[in-house]
């Protein structure tokens, strides 16, 4: 291998020396391109005034060198807006695009992945390193570097969960290596400099959704006021797409080699591009960022042609996997053979979770007892009726529920059937309490905070796949923050019995054929929030998967029934092997 290729800068100082110059020259063709961008679409439109005014004679000298003049002017100021704007808010849009937040030191998988970074850091020399995580079963990574020249790593939690521990040293070595390289300075000022693009384009849909009622009027007088920003957006993005293209595909061999220098590991590294290739790598909506990408998200289409070099920001996976199974002497059968075997082993040493039916008899005797004993509870607190607009009383409710309701407002007429006392909601005494720990984020009902829902026992704190959940020992519920619930897909911990996933199949076909009555499956009762106390709000789990669920909507989080967590993830598992279109699933057809 050429030694000059892979060797590693000798000091930070001259990675932001050399980042000095690829920006003066990154300025520069920014400039050009706007200089003939606005130079060719003014003088079109100045040619076709000629049509109508002869006597208007663009190229006599006078005009001509103030027309020169304004171009030029123009076009400075907008590539300068254009640069210092990527240059200071880029990296924020890009990590807010891709809804990344900072690791959780609590959590030992990210934890695991701060401590990677950090060896990293000290055995590349650079003086900070940030990381950064993005919440999807998605499985990639990419870098960034801040206005403040601050380096940035960022992982899937997909990646996290699936990557073993060398695996991960490879990914964060090869993004260093793209830092040191300077492939990182210069994608993310590229990427910025077109997202600016889209953020306009954003923002002129935005305004023109704001106008509501007359929509359609205002919307195509809007078309025309912007057509020159589409233009532009649209060739810039051609042009920064191809220039993203050259420069890429060779850089992604480099880090590769660099990353092995850092790491000593180039199995590892062809160990965690095959994964990644054959899982979903998608990441965002925009297809803007994908250059910053360790592998692209339709990586599986890259082929050698001439064509897709010039159309795509990466080499073809396979190549880059020879490269690295060759340093290892091993060929790229055995390396897939390997991840096959470890993947063997990982799955055979899970513990397995059992269905709420296996538990037996007696346990199940009891959460019947308990949960009737919570249901005549909470029945005995169903003291409120409300005046709907028909002026008739609807209830009873707990007062949870009725401050929860949709009508309620502290003037709407309510009864207390209890004290035999009606009156406006804002005069009862109870209700004003309750308003005020809601404002207060504190529990309306102290009696129920940190119970469960159903049985009232009291919830335990615990860990569930490395995450921090509440369980209810009794009934096997789990109380989840919505954040939360991405790490618990991707992560692999557990195995489920096959009683387990023969209720997941039952509740697929129940999502299938709305019409079969689901609701026998799905029996939901009214229920409070054991944070706050208001009304738990039935959902389905999301647009794909109807399994209702409940939801608090101002906690941020998701109430499970036995078995409703397992059985959504062994739906999200399923759904990924036949994205992966690896084994050939035999569970929905
Ligand atoms: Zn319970
Ligand atoms: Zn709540």
């Amino acid at each position: 291998m050429d030694k000059s290729t892979t060797q590693i800068p000798i000091s930070y100082w001259e990675i932001q020396k050399k980042q000095r110059k690829v920006s003066a020259l990154l300025f520069l063709l920014l400039l050009i391109f706007y200089l003939l961008t606005i130079g060719l679409i003014s003088a079109a439109v100045l040619l076709s005034l000629r049509l109508f005014l002869p006597a208007f004679k663009l190229f006599s000298s006078i005009y001509f060198y103030k027309y020169t003049a304004a171009v030029f002017l123009l076009s400075a100021v907008i590539a300068m807006i254009n640069f210092f704007q990527a240059r200071k808010d880029g990296v924020n849009y890009i990590l807010t695009n891709l809804r990344a937040y900072p690791p959780d030191p609590q959590d030992r998988y990210h934890l695991s992945f701060l401590n990677v970074v950090d060896e990293m850091r000290i055995s590349s020399g650079l003086p900070q390193i940030k990381a950064y995580v993005i919440p999807t079963v998605n499985i990639n990574s990419l870098s960034l570097i801040d206005k403040d020249n601050i380096p940035t790593v960022v992982v899937t939690e997909g990646l996290l969960a699936e990557a073993s521990r060398d695996e991960l040293q490879a990914v964060v070595a090869h993004e260093v290596a793209h830092i040191l390289k300077g492939d990182t300075f210069l994608l993310t000022l590229i990427c910025s400099i077109s997202a600016f693009y889209e953020k306009l384009m954003e923002s002129s849909e935005k305004e023109r959704e704001s106008y509501g009622a007359d929509v359609l009027t205002r919307s195509s007088r809007k078309e025309a006021r912007y057509p020159l920003i589409y233009l532009t957006g649209l060739l810039s993005y051609l042009l920064i797409h191809f220039f993203i293209t050259i420069i890429s595909q060779n850089r992604e061999f480099l880090a590769d080699a660099t990353a092995v220098e850092l790491s000593r590991n180039p199995l590892a590294l062809a160990r965690i591009i095959y994964k990644a290739q054959i899982a979903n790598s998608y990441l965002g909506d925009s297809t803007l960022f994908t250059p910053l990408f360790l592998v692209p998200p339709d990586s599986r289409d890259i082929t050698e042609t001439t064509w897709s070099k010039l159309f795509n920001t990466h080499p073809p996976v396979r190549k880059r996997l020879k490269v690295l199974t060759e340093m290892s002497h091993i060929t790229i059968k055995e390396l897939i053979e390997g991840i096959r075997a470890q993947e063997e082993i990982r799955k055979n040493t899970r513990p397995e979770i059992k269905s709420i039916e296996e538990l037996g008899r007696e346990r199940r005797e009891l959460i019947k007892n308990l949960q009737e004993r919570a249901t005549q509870n909470l029945d005995k607190e169903k003291i409120w009726l409300i005046k709907n607009a028909q002026g008739k009383w609807e209830g009873p409710y707990t007062l949870g529920a009725l401050i929860t309701l949709p009508l309620f407002t502290p003037a709407i007429r309510v009864k207390n059937v209890q004290e035999n006392q009606e009156g406006r909601a804002r005069e009862f005494p109870q209700v004003r309490f309750a308003l005020y720990n809601q404002l207060k984020n504190q529990p309306i009902s102290q009696d129920l905070f940190n119970k469960c829902p159903l049985c009232q026992s009291v919830l335990i704190e615990s860990l569930y796949e490395g995450v921090r959940i509440k369980t209810c020992q009794i009934c096997q519920g789990r109380l989840v923050r919505m954040d939360d619930l991405e790490k618990i897909f991707a992560r692999k911990e557990l195995n489920f019995s096959e009683k387990l996933k023969a209720k997941a199949k039952l509740y697929w076909e129940a999502i299938l054929n709305p019409g079969k009555k689901p609701s026998a499956l799905f029996p939901k009762k009214l229920l409070l929030c054991p944070e706050c106390g208001l009304q738990l709000t039935v959902k389905p789990f999301s647009y794909y998967y109807l399994i209702p669920v409940y939801k608090c909507y101002h906690c941020q989080l998701i109430w499970f029934e036995a078995d409703e967590l397992e059985i959504l993830q062994i739906l999200v598992e399923k759904q990924e092997e036949i994205n992966s279109g690896g084994e050939t699933c035999n569970f929905f057809v």
